[in-house]
């Protein structure tokens, strides 16, 4: 069994095909270090169309995410597998993401993640499921699938085995001892008359381990 499991409800689950089937992610899903099921809000709609959305009661522009079907998706994905999960909507109206936020929850067995789109949820989704809300930042997407695609990235690069050098988490901007990463270079030594720093091809450890404190951003 995978670390982490997520599970994302969307209205468009092929928006995840690329963001799942390449790079670490992918390798890390391989390697059975985490999971990601996908989960399509629609299923759980009513009637021929199969209608997820309506207009807001009271008029104004847009649709708004129906409570039964939303409701029903959630509470149905949840009560798959041993655990209900931690569920999150993704909304701008809800706590922002940071990295202290995405260690938080790289500490979690399974993260349920919500995703809207249109106007956003019917209010009595969040009376009915409580879930927590969590926002990228002040800025409005056109859905969740974004979001939700950056809290499965930041929080899946922390496991255990996902990164191929352990200490790279360690070393980031917002690791553990604050502050953000020093430059780096590689090849090739000159660009366009710009040398590197000597003392990165001085061989002194230490000498290198200090100037990058100093030298961080
Ligand atoms: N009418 C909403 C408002 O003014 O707050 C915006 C809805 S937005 C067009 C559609 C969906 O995208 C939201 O329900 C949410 O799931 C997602 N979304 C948009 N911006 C987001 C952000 N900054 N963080 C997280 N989710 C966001």
């Amino acid at each position: 069994m995978a670390a982490l499991r997520f599970d994302l409800l969307t209205l468009f689950p092929s928006l995840f095909d690329g963001f799942l089937t390449e790079s670490i992610l992918s390798r890390a899903i391989e390697k059975a270090l985490v999971e990601v099921n996908r989960w399509d809000i629609r299923d759980w709609a009513q009637g021929k169309h199969k209608q997820v959305d309506d207009r807001p009661f009271g008029g104004g522009p847009g649709m708004v995410l129906m409570a039964p079907p939303v409701v029903s998706a959630v509470e149905a994905v949840q009560a798959l597998g041993e655990r209900p999960g931690r569920l999150i909507v993704l909304t701008p109206q809800g706590r922002r993401l940071d990295q202290n936020l995405v260690q938080e929850l790289a500490q979690e067995s399974r993260i349920v993640l919500l995703c809207g789109r249109y106007e956003g949820f019917d209010e009595r989704i969040f009376e009915t499921l409580e879930p927590e809300t969590l926002s990228i930042g002040d800025y409005i997407l056109s859905g969740g699938e974004v979001a939700a695609m950056a809290v499965v990235d930041a929080v899946m690069r922390l496991l255990p085995g996902v990164l191929g050098d352990a200490e790279s988490a360690v070393d980031e901007s917002f690791g553990p001892d604050g502050g953000l990463e020093y430059p780096q270079y590689t090849r090739p030594r000159t660009y366009r008359g710009r040398d590197i720093p000597e003392i990165l091809l001085s061989g002194n450890h230490a000498a290198i381990a200090r100037w990058r404190r100093e030298h961080r951003r």
